[in-house]
Parts: C-alpha cells; structure tokens; sequence
C-alpha cells in the first residue's frame, strides 16, 4: 500500500524554535508559570504608526490583491532603503516582497538550487535553512564557527568549502542563533573569494539588522565585485516587532527577483496588503522605536550575559547582535539530578521546561549540539527570575 504522506513532507525535520515554543506554550497552557526565552520574537508591541497605517489602509479599502511582488510604492520605498542604509543600489524592480523573510528565503533557495548542488552555511546557522535546502534536494556543506572565535567562519574555511557543485553560501549576520556579526573586513575577505566563483550566489540573510551592537553594520552585497551575486534577505520582523504580520523581502539582480516573483505567484501570491501598507509607514516612518528596542536588548544582553557568568558550567562569549546567546552547555552532559540524565542538549533545555520552567531551544537544529539559545527578548525581571531559576535547577545536576 501507498504511504499517505510523500516522502518529501517525511524526511522533513520540524521547526525546531517552533516546536519548543508549541511545549512551551502547551506546559503553560496547564497554569505553569514558564518563562518563554525559546521563540525568537521582540517582546515589544509594534509601534503605533504602523498600527495606524493598517487600519487606515482597511478603512480605505486596501484590501484586493497587489501585484505579486508588492505594491509598486512599497518596491520602491525599499529599494531607497537598501540605497541609503547598505550600498545596494537596487531599483524597485529588484525588490520582491514575500510573506515573512521566510518565504523570502525558501523562494530564493528553491529558484537557485538543482539536486545536489551545494550550499555552503555557515554554522551554528539559523534552524530552517537545512530543511529549505533538503526541499530543494540540495546538500548542505555546513561551515563551523568555534565559540573561540565567537563563532566566526574564516576566510581560509570558507575557500576550502567550496567545490565545482557550490551554488551558493547562505548565513546570518547578526547571526541567529549567535548574535555574531561579520564585520567589513571580514566580509570583504568572504567577497573576494566569492567574486572568483562568478556562478556562486551569496544569500546573506540581514533580518536582525536594526538589532546590531557594534558601530558600523555592513551589507556584503555592497562590495562591487559581488553585488550581482548577493541576494539580501530582510525583514521587518525584528527591527520593527512586526513578526506577526509576516513582511520579508530580497533585493537582487533582475533574473532572481524575477524567479522568485513567478515561485511566489504560484504558492501564495503577494502577502497581506493591509502589512503591505503597515511595512511602508515602517520603512517610511520614525526609526525611534527601533532605536529604543535596540538599547533595551544591548541593556539586557549585558544583564543576561553578567548573570549567565555566575552559573557554573556555562561558557559564553559577547553575542554583538541579534537577541540571542548561545553559549556552551556540553559540561552538564553526564549529569544528572538523579530523576533527569542529561546525555545532549535537548535533555538540558527538557530538564530546564519542566523543573526550572524556563523554554530554550537546544543547539543541535542550529548545528551546535553542545550549545543552547536563549532568547533575551524579554522583560529585565523576566530575564532575572529565568537566570536563578536556571542557576538553583543546574545547580542540582551532579
Ligand atoms: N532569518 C532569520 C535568521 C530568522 O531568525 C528568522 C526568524 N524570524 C527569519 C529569517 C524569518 O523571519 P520572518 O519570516 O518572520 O520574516
Ligand atoms: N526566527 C525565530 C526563531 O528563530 C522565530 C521562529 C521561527 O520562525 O522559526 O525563533
């Protein structure tokens, strides 16, 4: 007899962050007071003017089908972002808007990648990026960063990866789940090795871009000799705290954008008009709140980061970007509380649900078995009381 599901949908890994945040959700559901530190999503309430964009864009009737890849306004109003925020001299014509930065990078995988053609990523990397690649019936050449380095892929790595079958490197940069950020010199570096393979895409994924701690951000697709290889993934997801209304979109040579233009009209047409509207007043707007939600997740970094030094076991480093850490928790492995052993990283963060009550998300589905993330998009006391909570519980491991 016929299996019912195909074998694509089988040998599909689940969201890792996802499935986390569904326990997480599901223990708290009962009445357990969890503190949520898995999924990766700003905390704040989206700012009031981009709220008010939306209801006007419902009152005015916004509401019919736009063109596949945006509004023409919105196409635009990004293309000027990209222009005057990162050196990317793209034309309304390159952007494409998508349904969360998500689709923005399963519509880029699926237009570029044959099977078994190659995509170098750079690790730990962000959990859906091997699950896109596998739906392609690509292959994933997976790149490490060492905790040492603060999980920086160097030159030298990246050169060696490549092969006659490389199609493409995909990374994030600030990186979830690390918070590592490449600087200038270091992406040129990554640029020069690249621009001598004139058929190898750079997907750099930029979504936490508004989230950076260092002084100066820097988009690879600026550097001259790769521009026409470089598609940037953004969104407005993180820097605006818009995760629900799902806005993504790519700037990229002509035939890309173009590629993902006809996927996207056969999956699921242009994303919801009303955000459509609600990301142009974003994009548009006052880049204030962003400003504050930035501070505010430097400010808890440094707090997360002061009170993760004092749990014995825990090695960490300075994540610049992103609201992430990942530090090393392999020293817990062999313990045990005598009712939990932890042989792996997800037997910590089970540990840690349900007798600390606080959800992270295990390393393994970022590449990193070792590690855990913990997401500090949450309150100062939030972040406080998780911290003596996972202090006192690991504390009991032996
Ligand atoms: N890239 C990275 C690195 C992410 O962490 C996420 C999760 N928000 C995304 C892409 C997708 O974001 P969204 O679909 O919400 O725009
Ligand atoms: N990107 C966020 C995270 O990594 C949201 C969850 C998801 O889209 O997978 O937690």
């Amino acid at each position: 007899m016929q299996k019912v599901l195909s074998e694509r949908i089988i040998n599909l890994e689940e969201s890792q962050t996802l499935e986390m945040a569904a326990k997480a959700r599901a223990l708290a559901a009962k009445g357990v007071d969890v503190i949520k530190l898995s999924l990766g999503e700003p905390d704040f309430f989206t700012p009031a003017h981009i709220k008010e964009a939306a209801k006007k864009a419902i009152d005015d009737n916004f509401t019919f089908y736009t063109p596949v890849a945006a509004y023409p306004e919105l196409r635009e109003a990004i293309a000027q972002k990209l222009s005057r925020d990162n050196g990317l001299t793209w034309k309304a014509e390159n952007i494409v808007v998508s349904t969360g930065a998500k689709q923005s990078l399963i519509n880029v995988v699926l237009s570029i990648v044959n099977p078994n053609d190659e995509v170098i990523v750079l690790a730990p990397y962000w959990v859906s990026y091997i699950p896109m690649i596998q739906l392609a019936e690509g292959k994933a050449v997976i790149v490490n960063g060492d905790i040492k380095n603060g999980f920086k892929v160097t030159p030298e790595q990246l050169k060696a990866a490549i092969t006659p079958k490389t199609k493409a490197i995909m990374y994030s940069s600030p990186s979830n789940p690390t918070g590592t950020v490449y600087t200038k010199s270091e992406l040129k570096a990554f640029a020069d090795i690249i621009a001598e393979h004139k058929d190898i895409f750079i997907i750099a994924d930029e979504i936490y871009e508004y989230i950076c701690f260092e002084d100066e951000y820097f988009s690879i697709g600026a550097f001259e000799n790769v521009r026409n290889q470089t598609i940037t993934v953004n969104g407005f997801s993180k820097g605006y705290a818009m995760t629900g209304w799902r806005v993504g979109y790519i700037g990229a040579n002509k035939e890309i954008a173009d590629a993902c233009i006809k996927m996207q009209g056969q999956f699921t047409s242009a994303t919801c008009s009303i955000a459509q509207k609600a990301a142009y007043a974003a994009i548009t707007g006052d880049m204030s709140v962003t400003k504050e939600m930035k501070t505010a997740y430097l400010r808890r970094r440094d707090l997360v980061l002061s009170l993760l030094k004092d749990i014995e076991g825990i090695k960490t480093y300075i994540p610049q970007g992103a609201f992430y850490i990942f530090p090393d928790v392999s020293a817990f492995f062999g313990k045990t509380d005598g009712k939990y052993t932890i042989k792996t990283s997800n037997d910590l963060c089970m540990y840690l649900l349900n007798e600390a009550h606080v959800a992270l998300v295990d390393g393994e589905g970022f590449g990193a078995p070792e590690c855990v993330r913990i997401s500090f998009a949450a309150s100062d006391e939030e972040l406080k009381e998780a911290m003596r909570r996972m202090k006192e519980k690991l504390a009991l491991l032996k």
